[in-house]
């Protein structure tokens, strides 16, 4: 028999989404176009609880970030290997100003608990984290492949709301520029990212100075991001590889290799909050989007309140209900 709900995308969003039904026991189906154009196959998967040039903590850092360890580590413990890593985060200032800004927001408290020691050069971030994306989505692909669970290609939501009682659009960048959603008041970012060779890094520690360094194993890091508004391309760009050169050069301090280049298209919303909840004129179709540059922190977040709200009719957070556009 043929499930009630029909999740269409299986990036970060879709798969957390597909979960946390499964955990509920809440039969589903999944309509996937593939990651080609993912902007989670991009994404870094980096948590960091102190982030921008302003050095602002993260938006609700304290209760999102457990909660996505949970999700994150509970997903591990069934796949057999795990999605989460813990890593410290060597901040270097890039000016003076962020030095100003570090000195004023240590003395008032601001970035307690997660400001550690400083020097001269910069300070140290605690409880910062790295979810391997790539290899959580391929892992629940190959899965729900496997249970009859996930439809390789793509399905029209609209369409597909004569057949299911409810679709839920995960589709990222898709949904915001067509579609019954895209109405929203979207806006765009492109980014790019660069895979390298290199020697020697600590492993346990994100290098971040404007642009960041990420260790994914012996030998091997990622460099990221660029920050295109508006810029909606999916295809890696030669001036965007120049850029994170330049930047890897100064991060890494070393000699690298670069192996590969990934772009994605960043979707968020004027206050930076995702959105989740039901269409305001067809209550069959329902929304997960808008995680911009922290998906990782809020696709488990926003998985859950779905769960809870088909489980028990909990109402949507108003931060993240698409009525908060109207
Ligand atoms: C360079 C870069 C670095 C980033 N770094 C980080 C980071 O360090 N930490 C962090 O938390 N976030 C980061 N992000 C943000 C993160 O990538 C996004 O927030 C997140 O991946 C969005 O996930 P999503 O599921 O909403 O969309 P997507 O990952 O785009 O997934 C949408 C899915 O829907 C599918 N689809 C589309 N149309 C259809 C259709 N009609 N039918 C069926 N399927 C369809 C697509 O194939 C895709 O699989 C980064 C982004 C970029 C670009």
């Amino acid at each position: 028999m043929r499930p009630e709900v029909l999740i269409v995308g299986q990036g970060l969003a879709g798969t957390l989404l597909g979960w946390e039904l499964a955990r509920a026991g809440i039969p589903f189906h999944v309509a996937d176009a593939g990651p080609a154009v993912a902007a989670s196959r991009a994404a870094a998967g980096i948590i960091n609880p102190i982030t921008g040039r302003r050095l602002v903590k993260a938006w609700r850092i304290e209760t999102l970030s457990p909660a996505a360890r949970t999700v994150f580590a509970e997903i591990g413990a069934v796949a057999g290997r795990p999605f989460w890593r813990d890593f410290r985060v060597r901040r270097l200032f890039a000016d003076a100003g962020e030095r100003a800004a570090w000195a004023a927001k240590s003395a008032r408290g601001e970035l307690a608990p997660y400001a550690g020691a400083a020097d001269a050069e910069g300070f140290w971030i605690e409880g910062a984290a790295r979810v391997d994306l790539p290899a959580l989505l391929a892992w629940m692909r190959a899965e729900w492949l496997a249970q009859g669970l996930l439809t390789a290609g793509p399905a029209d939501p609209t369409e597909a709301r004569r057949r299911y009682g409810l679709v839920i659009d995960c589709t990222g960048l898709a949904a915001a520029r067509s579609g019954p959603f895209a109405g929203l008041p979207w806006s765009f970012d492109q980014g790019q990212m660069l895979e390298v060779a290199v020697a020697g890094l600590d492993e346990d520690v994100i290098l971040n100075c404007r642009h960041w360094a990420l260790p994914v194993g012996p030998g091997a890091a990622w460099c990221g991001a660029t920050h295109a508004p508006g810029e909606t391309g999916t295809e890696p760009t030669a001036g965007a590889r120049a850029q994170l050169e330049i930047a890897a050069q100064a991060l890494l301090a070393r000699p690298f290799t670069v192996t590969g280049q990934r772009c994605g298209v960043r979707v968020t919303t004027p206050d930076r909050r995702p959105v989740a909840g039901r269409h305001p004129e067809d209550p069959g179709l329902g929304l997960c989007n808008g995680l911009g540059a922290k998906g990782a922190l809020f696709a488990p977040w926003l998985a859950r309140q779905w769960r809870e709200h088909l489980v028990s009719g909990a109402a949507f957070d108003p931060a993240a209900d698409p009525r908060r556009f109207v």
